[in-house]
């Protein structure tokens, strides 16, 4: 096949897309159902209806651009990724995914394929949490693996009131897809970690991609003059913490995988006074892996050290789980097709796990999926220095395009 990405057009395009943040450039800011997130859907839609794309989007805004193929009630193979950014972010994250899929679908066209199946570019609805506090919601909605009515930002508005204020109708029920809608999925996506840098790999194809389960961990101890209360009478709240946010280092790294990792990234003092002993902490720790099940050995031993440390310090230890996503093994065709792709235009690629999660992980649950990562500048990511290289992500677009043919005609 005769594939050619337009890098230059694909350049431009992710930079006009920028153009549409809610902070000062280079950094970009786009969240969900805000001004410049319409804008920029507007944009993206533009487009897709310019390669002659049947755009449709659903009750919640995730839009779906199909190019229809030969047998168009075949079930599509699907692609993309998210526009929405944290604040103060770069513009390279998931954008790469959705401009480069559309490059894809369009260096496909101008090849003179016809592909058999249809090949369906998706932009999932706030991949980022900004919002409503859950990452992945609009690809959680897709799956059915998220109660809409319980999606709410922190001032308790609606998940109902934010997407009708943005002009989105119809039942959130209808949103969860058909079993079998997509005979496969694959996410362009920049590794947003050093690895294929380091060792100078244009690709990463993706085998897993792990999950996070988080937790909420209160401790109450005794509070009281920092002076005047004696060390023996003392039940220090953050001491106890202390030891726990060092039981979750141990816990992580216990398991003697790299893959498995411990954070306690929210360690909230009451009252907070350099001259009073610590009477509350909250901590929020995320853990993740991607084995379900180690994951779940290193919370158990987490707890465990939660009940040594209350025994032996006389505080109380409350912990609620927030959330735990199970992991997804990427599926074993979908990666021989990338595998494949590469080769085919000679690109070495290296095969690794997802440390981040991605829409994949929940596209994983209802479809084949895998990720292509391309290396982004020193594995900076979430940031306005943000940089992945024309030719990076030209090659990422190439091999996806290739990818999604030889997907797309079985
Ligand atoms: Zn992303």
């Amino acid at each position: 096949m005769n594939l050619e990405i337009d890098s230059d057009r694909l350049t431009q395009e992710l930079d006009t897309l920028a153009g549409f943040p809610d902070a000062p450039a280079p950094a970009v800011t786009r969240v969900v159902y805000s001004e410049q997130d319409r804008r920029a859907r507007e944009y993206v839609k533009g487009l897709c209806a310019e390669a002659g794309l049947d755009v449709r989007e659903d009750a919640v805004g995730n839009i779906f651009a199909r190019w229809v193929g030969a047998e168009p009630s075949l079930a599509a193979i699907g692609t993309g990724s998210h526009i929405d950014a944290i604040p103060h972010a770069g513009r390279y994250d998931g954008t790469v995914g959705v401009l480069g899929g559309l490059e894809a679908i369009r260096a496909l066209q101008r090849s003179g394929a016809k592909p058999r199946r249809s090949i369906e570019l998706l932009i999932f609805s706030a991949e980022e949490p900004t919002r409503f506090g859950i990452g992945c919601f609009g690809s959680r909605l897709l799956a059915g693996c998220l109660d809409p009515s319980t999606v709410h930002d922190k001032d308790g508005k609606t998940l109902d009131e934010w997407r009708t204020a943005a002009g989105f109708h119809g039942g959130l029920g209808s949103v969860a897809l058909p079993p079998g809608a997509y005979a496969a999925f694959v996410e362009l996506h920049i590794e947003q970690g050093p690895l294929l840098e380091r060792a100078g790999f244009p690709l990463g194809i993706v085998t897993a991609i792990a999950a996070p389960a988080s937790w909420r961990i209160a401790i109450e101890g005794k509070g009281g003059h920092a002076g005047a209360m004696l060390m023996r009478d003392r039940q220090d709240a953050f001491c106890a913490a202390a030891e726990i946010g060092l039981a979750v280092e141990l816990a992580a790294k216990s398991t003697g995988s790299e893959d498995t990792v411990g954070t306690v990234g929210v360690c909230d003092v009451f009252p907070g006074a350099v001259n009073s002993v610590p009477m509350r902490v909250r901590l929020e720790v995320d853990v993740r892996d991607i084995d379900g099940a180690r994951r779940d050995g290193v919370l158990a031993r987490i707890r465990q050290a939660c009940d040594d440390t209350t025994a032996r310090r006389g505080v109380r230890v409350r912990i609620e789980a927030i959330n735990a996503d199970a992991p997804a093994e990427c599926d074993a065709t979908v990666v021989a097709a990338l595998a494949a792709a590469a080769a085919a235009h000679g690109l070495p690629f290296q095969k690794m796990v997802s440390r981040a999660y991605h829409d994949s992980l929940f596209l994983a649950g209802i479809a084949p999926t895998a990720m292509l990562f391309i290396p982004c500048r020193d594995g900076v990511s979430h940031r306005p220095d943000e940089y992945a290289s024309p030719q990076a992500i030209a090659d990422g677009a190439l091999v996806l395009a290739e990818t999604l043919a030889s997907l797309a005609d079985r």
